[in-house]
């Protein structure tokens, strides 16, 4: 039987302003890119957001659609419209990010007439994947409603995996990120995390947040380094595995994203966490090598996944 994963949370409009001032247009967003790169690893993923009913809306369907992530569970919420972030870059190449998300249509997934049905759909998959940054999109009743769901994933057989994308600008004070990504790797059977994620959010004790987890679920601990490593604590490994050198790294955008969809393709296939890890630092490398968040089809890693 097919494994089918859904990933939850929120893709953006990009406008990338140029040195005229005209604006590029594109789209992104963390769990999409893990759901595109999982798409592209032959793994059967849904992407679970809401849109609006506007024609940017649709441009993402299927630009989702034809990367091969499934968008059956993509709510319409008629009048709403999606986030939109511009990306200016300084005369020294320093990009800086501003947002207009507080009325994004993908902030209502867990509310309103549609809810219910959108619980029901995700509580039938065999993996639900979220990051920080997808809680820091519901408020408090949101996330108790997601996290309802996780436990009734989990009941039916199915997992959670939770990867720690923490930004600051997201949350209305530091305390509610804590206590949502507490309660999130408490509930999560695979955990990506960064130490830097961790430091932020916890201080010196970032780490012990997370490894107090293990032996409960799998716990895939990202490092600092250059290049950096991974440990990888399963039931029973705790193995580091370290990043090959990657000759020029032109932008790190949606390295972690990338890594945690090879992760999980490679053990979705079977493949032991240290071997999960090596497939992860592959893609990522690869998507480090080249500029955006989607690098061309032909740039992707042959990944030992069957
Ligand atoms: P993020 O901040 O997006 O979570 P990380 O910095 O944790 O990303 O990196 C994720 C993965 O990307 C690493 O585990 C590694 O596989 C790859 N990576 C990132 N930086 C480098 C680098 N300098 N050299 C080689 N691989 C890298």
């Amino acid at each position: 039987m097919t494994t089918r994963v859904a990933c939850i949370g929120e893709c953006m409009m990009e406008l990338s302003e140029r040195p005229d001032g005209s604006l590029l247009r594109g789209y992104g967003g963390d769990t999409l890119n893990t759901a595109l790169y999982l798409a592209r690893l032959g793994v059967a993923v849904d992407y679970v957001t809401a849109l609006g009913d506007d024609p940017w809306s649709e441009e993402m369907l299927a630009a989702w659609a034809a990367e091969g992530v499934g968008t059956g569970q993509v709510r319409r919420l008629p009048g709403r419209m999606p986030g939109l972030y511009i990306i200016r870059t300084d005369g020294s190449g320093e990009r800086s990010f501003h947002y207009w998300r507080d009325s994004a249509a993908a902030r209502d997934l867990f509310s309103g007439p549609g809810a219910a049905g959108t619980r029901a759909a995700l509580a039938g998959y065999d993996l639900v994947y979220a990051s920080g940054i997808s809680l820091s999109l519901y408020g408090e009743a949101g996330r108790a409603a997601l996290a309802e769901t996780c436990r009734a994933v989990r009941a039916k057989g199915g997992r959670v995996a939770f990867d720690t994308n923490y930004r600051p600008r997201g949350w209305p004070d530091k305390a509610k990120a804590q206590a949502a990504f507490r309660d999130a790797m408490a509930a999560a059977d695979l955990i990506f995390a960064s130490s830097e994620d961790l430091a932020w959010l916890y201080g010196r004790e970032g780490e012990e947040e997370v490894l107090r987890h293990h032996g409960r679920c799998e716990i895939v601990l990202k490092g600092g380094g250059s290049p950096p490593s991974v440990r990888v604590l399963a039931s029973d490994d705790d193995v580091t595995v370290q990043a090959p050198p990657v000759e020029a790294v032109v932008d790190t955008t949606a390295a972690g994203d990338s890594f945690a969809a090879a992760y999980m393709a490679a053990r979705l296939a079977g493949r032991p966490p240290a071997e999960a890890a090596s497939c992860g630092h592959r893609l990522a490398g690869a998507v480090i090598g080249h500029r955006g968040a989607v690098i061309p089809r032909a740039a992707m890693p042959d990944l030992p996944l069957t």
